[in-house]
């Protein structure tokens, strides 16, 4: 177990440097590692979406946005098509497609700045809740590929989702929840074998 989390642990220092290295990394089985014409076709492809993404054309000054809140790693803007008065959106200024490719000290500094933010947003708007989303991926509705965070401010009369309670489906057995805790374990001490990917987010 405790392996389990300096391998986690290892891999996330890695990320945000990539001259640390992780050992092992290509002999796991799992190690997906970044190299090969696959990847470099997949970095030319984000360097041009880069060049057309709304959020970086935000940050880089090229297209108007409400902005909050700005320091060296990312802002914070109004959303201009909110679900509710005072909707906004933390953005790494910086290119990641997705939450999940995101180094670690970015999502940290992304995260760190919620509770400003939003009791902010929650005073000017006379919330005195919020939802905080992040969708990732396009099954999960994310519509934007760069990656970012909502504040969505609520309020009891807002009409719109009350819980996501009713959605929920609980395990038929135990043992179902077990084995999904394993597996999930095994990809954790797994992800220590990628490579971080060079060149993102420049
Ligand atoms: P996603 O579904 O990707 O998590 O959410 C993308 C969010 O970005 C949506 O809430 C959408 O309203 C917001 N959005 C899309 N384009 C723009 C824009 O040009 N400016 C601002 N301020 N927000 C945008
Ligand atoms: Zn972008």
């Amino acid at each position: 177990m405790e392996g389990r989390r300096l391998a986690v642990i290892r891999s996330h220092l890695s990320q945000g440097n990539p001259s640390i290295s992780s050992c092992g990394v290509h002999s796991s089985p799992c190690g997906g590692g970044s190299g090969g014409d696959a990847s470099r076709r997949g970095r030319a492809a984000d360097t041009i979406w880069k060049g057309n993404c709304i959020f970086c054309k935000i940050a880089r000054g090229e297209s108007p946005a409400f902005k909050l809140y700005e320091d060296d790693t990312c802002l914070c803007i109004l959303d201009s098509n909110p679900l509710t008065p005072g909707h906004s959106l933390i953005i790494p200024k910086s290119h990641y497609r997705s939450l999940e490719e995101t180094p670690p000290s970015v999502v940290s500094t992304l995260c760190s700045i919620i509770p400003l933010l939003s009791s902010a947003i929650m005073k000017a708007t006379k919330s005195d809740s919020f939802n905080l989303l992040a969708n990732s991926g396009a099954a999960a509705g994310q519509v934007v590929f760069h990656t970012h965070l909502h504040i969505i401010p609520r309020r009891e009369d807002d009409c719109l989702w009350r819980s996501e309670g009713s959605l929920r489906k609980p395990f038929k057995h135990v043992q179902e929840a077990a084995n999904l805790a394993d597996d999930i374990r095994e990809h954790l001490t797994c992800r220590n074998h990628e490579e971080p990917k060079l060149g993102e987010g420049e």
